[in-house]
């Protein structure tokens, strides 16, 4: 594996630990990174905890990321939050198209481009999101529908170090995972998509991963790390998992 493609496990809190509590979980997570070298390590908290959390992480091999943005910088959007503002509090990723976002929010493979494009612009790292719903697993159609939603932000990726997770819509917060055969065919799909950009981008799975199930996720050749909800919310299960990357 080449440096680039260094494991990555990053943590997704979603509604939880927006206040004091992000704290102490992330400051037991750079405890638990001390001893993990070779696995990037990402947290991902509401937008109200990433102060405390770019403080808890300084100087450690913790970096800290966003969980969405506006594609504009400033200007009269009530509720939004820009690439350079999460730059600001200390961000050097962000997470694109969620699947939460997509589903409930309405975001558009037009707008995971347009969001994509504005976390490059600001020096973001983004983790652009892409899965199937069971609907479109059970119909046959996920190589489909996962290569759609890639296509959509391709091009915008030149010259970009980026990640991109593959979350299977029905495997997230679900305890149901895609197997390691499922995982790998899917992202093997997409590396193979990618062009000139294939040994230069992370391609993580998503969706249930767990302590006991990461390490066959992981030792898939095409699976380069994990973007994890549930048990990111845990510090030891959150380890674990990143203790699986390390091998
Ligand atoms: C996620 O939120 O990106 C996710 C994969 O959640 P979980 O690990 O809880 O399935």
């Amino acid at each position: 594996m080449n440096s680039i493609r260094r494991p990555l496990i990053a943590g997704n809190w979603k509604l939880f630990h927006g206040g004091l509590s992000a704290t102490p979980l992330a400051q037991a997570v750079v405890a638990i990174s001390r001893e993990l070298d070779a696995v990037d390590l990402v947290l991902c908290p509401p937008f109200t905890a990433l102060p405390l959390v770019a403080i808890a992480c300084h100087n450690s091999r913790v970096q800290v990321g966003g969980q969405n943005l506006y594609p504009k910088d400033q200007g009269a959007f009530t509720g939004e939050v820009s690439a350079p503002m999460l730059r600001d509090v200390g961000c050097k990723w962000v997470i694109v198209g969620h699947s939460e976002r997509r589903q409930l929010f309405g975001e558009t493979d037009v707008g995971v481009r347009e969001k994509t494009v504005a976390a490059l612009a600001g020096g973001l790292i983004p983790i652009v999101c892409v899965g199937e719903t069971l609907a479109e697993r059970e119909a046959g159609k996920t190589l489909q529908v996962v290569e759609r939603q890639v296509r959509a932000f391709l091009d915008v990726l030149a010259g970009h170090s980026v990640a991109i997770a593959y979350e299977p819509v029905w495997a997230i917060g679900t305890g149901k995972n895609a197997g390691p055969a499922e995982a790998e065919e899917v992202h093997a799909a997409i590396r193979s998509w990618l062009g000139d950009l294939a040994d230069r981008t992370r391609i993580l799975y998503g969706g249930s991963v767990k302590p006991d199930n990461a390490a066959a996720l992981l030792g898939c050749a095409n699976v380069d790390g994990a973007l994890v909800g549930g048990a990111s919310l845990d510090a030891a299960s959150f380890g674990g998992i990143a203790r699986a990357a390390q091998g």
